[in-house]
């Protein structure tokens, strides 16, 4: 078959798919391996096509769609998907070919202009939040290192003590962080969060710094937890640099999209002070999987931890080169879906999309605040809801929750806030319409009765 005839049955398929995607049902449980053998001559296209049609699509749950409101999901939109699509036409790798780096370059300066940072940081693009924390980590431990005289790149953590690290809500994926780069888990020191919040308690943060008389930390903060989308004061965080000597790095993985806002931009007053920020784009800016942004403001640190180093073959673009400021050597044309996704819809487009989110969040707040059937259990104050079923009833929240989901209408995941078993509403999709969340509230309603 033609390239041409291929792409055209792709397309086709790719048409059919999501202009149905409204009606698949975001959670279709599917746990049947196959015993696919690979045969010597190959299927051909179509034929190979016609299988995963049959074997796999009717599986594929519409997490990407309107009404998926487990864990922070998101949609893609049109743009993100030509965009990756094209990344894979094209096929680019740095430094073979030096116009995907300089577009990741231009790219994160776009997404910095987008969201209200100065141009005192600089960013890369990686595979997600979980490894942007990672890799903004290790650039925080390098500096840790060089603040105590140790150059960690080059001789590893085997000159150090314990490191200090300080936090009230670090999200599970930065525990993962410390674990990898041997700085451990249990290394992180437990700040105190305020009282029926998940906000840092200033106060405690800076009693703990008192106590490392002088040693350096790393403080990490968020910029919207998972279960209540809490925002630290990062203005109290960075004033206490004035004192006391710590990286500051900022979890915005999602919440970091508030910048971009007029009516939530305030929650991230101070963030620019920061050392380094987390940034999903698989999530709440709808681009394909996977792709999130890392921030920094010292791109030195950062050479020094990733330097690919001893291979005479690698052309060193400078500025521009990827293979020494990421993880990964090789990698694809990341930032090809985030920009077609920025230009086609411009700083108008996705701040509406935002907003609306944002507010259909609220008016499920509203909705539960008011009914006597459930519980709120944090204030609304971006796109997730987090609630329980109220005490005087008799339908336990967990079995809510199955019931909920058992429709297959919406999708919402469990969580734990403050000992309550609880659930966590993350409305993120462009796509998602009032009318998704009416017929959310629909189908509460006729559970909890
Ligand atoms: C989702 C999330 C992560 C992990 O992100 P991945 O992109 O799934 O790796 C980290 N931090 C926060 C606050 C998140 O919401």
């Amino acid at each position: 078959m033609t390239t041409k005839k291929i792409l055209d049955k792709t397309l086709k398929e790719a048409i059919s798919f999501l202009d149905k995607l409204d009606t698949i049902s975001p959670n279709i449980p599917f746990n049947k391996t196959t015993n696919q053998e690979l045969t010597e001559e190959g299927l051909g296209f179509k034929d190979t096509l016609k299988l995963f049609k049959s074997q796999y699509v009717p599986y594929i749950s519409g997490t990407a769609g309107p009404r998926y409101f487990g864990y922070v999901v998101g949609g893609a939109t049109p743009a993100s998907i030509a965009g990756d699509w094209l990344t894979s036409v094209y096929d680019q790798v740095s430094p073979a070919s030096q116009v995907a780096s300089v577009h990741e370059k231009n790219t994160v300066s776009l997404l910095l202009d987008f969201l209200k940072l100065p141009k005192s940081f600089t960013g890369t693009l990686v595979s997600g939040a979980t490894v942007s924390n990672m890799l903004n980590l290790a650039i925080a431990r390098q500096w840790y290192g060089l603040e105590l005289g140790l150059d960690i790149a080059k001789n590893g953590i085997y000159g150090l003590k314990k490191m200090n690290i300080l936090s009230a809500n670090a999200h599970s994926s930065s525990y993962k962080g410390l674990s990898i780069l041997g700085i451990g888990r249990e290394a992180l020191i437990e700040v105190k969060t305020q009282p029926n919040s998940e906000c840092t308690d200033i106060i405690d943060l800076e009693e703990k710094l008192k106590t490392l008389n002088g040693e350096p930390a790393i403080v990490l903060s968020s910029a919207g937890t998972v279960n209540t989308t809490a925002f630290d004061d990062f203005k109290a965080i960075e004033k206490l640099k004035s004192k006391y000597n710590f990286w500051h790095h900022i979890d915005g993985a999602f919440g970091g999209l508030a910048s971009c806002t007029d009516d939530y931009s305030h929650l991230v007053d101070g963030w620019e002070l920061a050392d380094s920020i987390t940034i999903d784009a698989h999530k709440w800016m709808n681009i394909p999987y996977d792709s999130a942004f890392q921030f920094t403001k010292r791109i030195d640190l950062q050479q020094q931890v990733f330097q690919n180093g001893n291979a005479p073959y690698i052309k060193d673009l400078g500025d521009f080169s990827l293979i020494n400021l990421t993880p990964q050597a090789s990698r694809r044309w990341r930032s090809l879906p985030i920009w077609f996704s920025l230009l086609t819809y411009g700083k108008k487009g996705y701040k509406d999309f935002i907003q609306k989110n944002c507010i259909q969040a609220k008016v499920l707040g509203d909705f539960i605040k008011k009914s006597e059937d459930f519980e709120l259990l944090a204030e609304v104050n971006l796109n997730t809801v987090c609630f329980k079923v109220s005490d005087i009833k008799k339908i336990t929240t967990q079995d809510f929750l199955e019931s909920l989901n058992k429709t297959g209408e919406v999708f919402l995941t469990p969580t734990s806030y403050k000992n309550n078993y609880a659930i966590r509403c993350a409305i993120c999709n462009w796509n998602t319409t009032d009318a998704d969340i009416e017929l959310l509230i629909k189908e509460m309603k006729n559970i909890i009765l």
